[in-house]
């Protein structure tokens, strides 16, 4: 048989199959963050979380496994990204440098995302029931070996310094579909008045400080079925602040205190707390940190309600004032003081060991020696949270300017000369060259424009930072952005007219 040629060979297209790799990730997002930009008129808090919803997580895709791979020449494409980002959000230049850029526009960098995810994904494996064939490598993974080391012993080695082999399972469901759920939620149901036994009211609460976590619990023992009102209490020691947290303790409380009344019978009992998501959690188990406490609790409750107890648990706001609460409040802090003890063996709670590593292995870094000049001399506190107060009340086209004003990469003749985009770089007004300095300040076309500004920074006339929302080494700690000179700055430039694209 003959086969006969139609044409030439079709030519295959370069990314034949999608498989993860940096560049792959980076042209992906690239297409992501091209129709970001392309959606004009978006004020910055908007398209900043477009770009974390829409863009970063197509960047994400796979990160945990090619992110070591992600340097030297990797780091191209979503670099890109990220700066075409910065340029949908705040509309800085794609010139400026990447960290410049994404401290401007207060968008977490690459690196930060990928290790976020990263110590994510170690701290859950750690959590796997044994059974899970991945719980059971993890030992291996963290060995040091020459050849065919995992991707993931890059994690487990920043990570070293925290215990993970202790932390809590964590089960992908807590009770059986059809266990009936207690309800927490107040006082939608009476007690039954009927109740053959006595009643007894318990309070539960927590205390986290000097570095332990601890409960308190106050059980009152009311009549008729006890001749006087009787009152018990007493505390405990959970862990230290670097494993336990508020929430587990309630958690813990709950369950240790029904272990402690497992003999009763045809008892109302109502457990006060008021620790808002302990008793949501309780209502509603998820596969969530905490578990193996709930389990616990719902099993006790079992036991007492089959023994003819009653049980409610009550969320109490913490504006209420309970006396019974309050002595669990205090019995709490006794637990927690300077040199307590802790006297329970409970495993590491999963949400604290995943605080803890991600402050530990994520960080942010101050911007580097060799770029942005210009913006390390208007703001000091680069980068930091105040860009977001500057930008967010902005319009794109408002934002844009100040954006340029801040970087130093403007529509200003010292920039454009740089870029060879224009003869000179001097200023219209032949007095000097036109920096951004000179075009907010000085120069002598804008005479009129600038009245306004002068007005608002009288004071510091000609105070660079003041004028653009920086932070300049001589202020404080207590230092905030001058909203209103920055206001000012913007309304100037735009009267100008100098900053429009032609
Ligand atoms: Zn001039």
């Amino acid at each position: 048989m003959v086969v006969e040629s139609t044409g030439p060979v079709k030519a295959l297209p370069q990314v034949t199959a999608s498989r993860p790799t940096p560049v792959v990730s980076g042209a992906k997002g690239l297409e992501a963050v091209m129709e970001l930009r392309r959606l004009r008129g978006l004020s910055p808090s908007t398209a900043r979380q477009l770009f974390t919803s829409t863009v970063a997580p197509v960047v994400n895709y796979a990160s945990n496994v090619w992110m070591h791979a992600f340097k030297n020449k990797a780091t191209g494409p979503i670099n890109r990204v990220q700066r075409v980002g910065a340029q949908a959000i705040v509309g800085t230049f794609l010139t400026v440098a990447n960290s410049v850029a994404e401290a401007e526009a207060h968008i977490a960098t690459a690196q930060y995302r990928f290790w976020r995810r990263a110590v994510k994904m170690w701290t859950d494996l750690h959590t796997l029931p044994d059974t899970n064939p991945l719980r059971r490598t993890t030992a291996r993974i963290r060995k040091f070996r020459r050849f065919h080391r995992s991707p993931l012993y890059q994690v487990a080695d920043a990570l070293k310094n925290i215990e993970m082999e202790t932390l809590e399972t964590i089960n992908p469901f807590t009770l059986a579909p059809w266990e009936t759920r207690i309800q927490t939620d107040g006082e939608t149901m009476p007690d039954p008045q009927s109740a053959p036994g006595g009643s007894i009211q318990i309070a539960i609460s927590s205390s986290a400080r000097n570095g332990f976590v601890g409960f308190g619990v106050a059980i009152e023992k009311q009549p008729p079925r006890y001749r006087k009102l009787k009152l018990k209490t007493f505390s405990m020691t959970l862990g230290a602040r670097s494993e336990q947290n508020p929430f587990s303790a309630e958690l813990a409380a709950i369950a240790h205190t029904l272990n402690g009344l497992v003999g009763l019978k045809g008892f109302r009992l109502r457990l006060l707390t008021s620790n808002k998501a302990a008793a949501l959690t309780i209502q509603n188990p998820r596969q969530q940190s905490g578990q193996e406490f709930v389990c616990q609790t719902y099993k006790l409750m079992n036991r007492l309600r089959r023994k003819g107890n009653h049980i409610r648990i009550l969320w109490v706001p913490t504006s209420e004032d309970n006396k019974l609460l309050g002595l669990a409040k205090e019995q709490a802090r006794a637990a927690t003081h300077e040199d307590a003890i802790p006297q329970a063996q409970v495993p590491r709670m999963k949400s604290t060991t995943l605080n803890l590593a991600r402050s530990q292995a994520v960080t942010t870094k101050a911007l580097p020696e060799d770029v942005g000049r210009h913006v390390k001399r208007v703001d000091a506190a680069l980068p930091g949270k105040h860009t977001r107060q500057l930008y967010d009340g902005l319009s794109w086209k408002e934002a844009t300017v100040l954006a340029q004003l801040r970087t130093g990469m403007a529509r200003l003749n010292r920039y454009l000369y740089r870029i060879n985009a224009a003869q000179t770089d001097q200023c219209a007004c032949g007095q000097a060259r036109e920096t951004v300095e000179h075009f907010l300040f000085r120069c002598r076309k804008w005479t009129t424009q600038r009245i306004a500004l002068l007005r608002c920074t009288r004071t510091q006339r000609g105070n660079l930072s003041l004028c653009l929302g920086g932070k300049s080494p001589s202020d404080d700690q207590q230092w905030t952005p001058n909203l209103e000179a920055v206001r000012a700055s913007i309304r100037f430039a735009i009267a100008t007219g100098r900053l429009d694209a032609t």
